[in-house]
């Protein structure tokens, strides 16, 4: 059992970083395991896996983290290299301010596919699934586009229809277009995308998914509030 005053550093999803965490629990499990014997001896392969239930200090936030060591898994000064792993997964990357919901917004997420989706990817991406990450932000992006202009039967025509209705500029189609590649070229071409790459195109995802779902109808709310001009 850990002793309550143990104070580690850990990963808060909720802080967005590296915070300070109060050890609630922790087991440690070494395990070792006889590959072979002869005249000079037993051979083993060994390692050890921890488990830690933590609550960061800053936030309350509870997580479990698992350490764990294999004995062949070895950097160039012949250290073992420790695994990371949390439950539930590790991210860092905050939503968007547009997607918390606010006292009087006009627009509730409520069980809306992107907020949904977006997670998801957060989770992908954190977990290193970085072809996964790509997929998902094409499966959004498609899905926004069949949300807001229905179905036009291919993805050049759902985007050309994006852009005709006003929800994006042309600027914005080039980007889109970049964007969606990332995604078919992982699903049809093998490519590896980086998790910078993942990155810039969630950048780009979510300032399309703001375009398209917040802004007009935030800048409707706001010309509601001002007062017309007097004539
Ligand atoms: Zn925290």
């Amino acid at each position: 059992m850990a002793d309550q005053d143990d104070v580690v550093k850990a990963h808060c999803n909720r802080c967005k970083g590296e915070t300070n965490h109060h050890v609630l629990f922790e087991l440690k499990e070494p395990w070792e395991e006889v590959i072979a014997e002869d005249e000079h001896g037993r051979h083993t392969i060994g390692g050890q896996e921890d488990f830690e239930v933590l609550k960061c200090c800053g936030c309350d936030n509870i997580t479990v983290r698992n350490r764990s060591w294999f004995s062949d898994d070895i950097d160039y000064n012949g250290r073992p290299v420790a695994r990371v792993r949390y439950y539930p997964p590790a991210t860092s990357r905050k939503p968007p301010e547009w997607l918390q919901a606010h006292e009087g917004d006009i627009f509730l997420w409520n069980d809306h596919f992107v907020p949904k989706l977006l997670h998801q990817i957060y989770v992908a991406l954190f977990s290193e699934c970085l072809a996964l990450a790509a997929m998902g932000i094409r499966a959004l992006l498609e899905r926004t586009m069949i949300d807001k202009c229905g179905d036009q039967g291919s993805f050049e025509a759902n985007l050309k229809a994006l852009r005709d209705q006003g929800f994006i500029g042309e600027k914005q189609v080039d980007a889109l277009r970049d964007t969606l590649e990332l995604g078919h070229a992982t699903i049809h071409r093998n490519f590896d995308p980086s998790s910078k790459e993942i990155l810039l195109a969630l950048d780009i995802t979510e300032a399309i998914l703001a375009a398209v779902y917040v802004h007009a109808d935030q800048a409707a709310a706001l010309k509601k509030r001002i007062p017309p001009r007097s004539k």
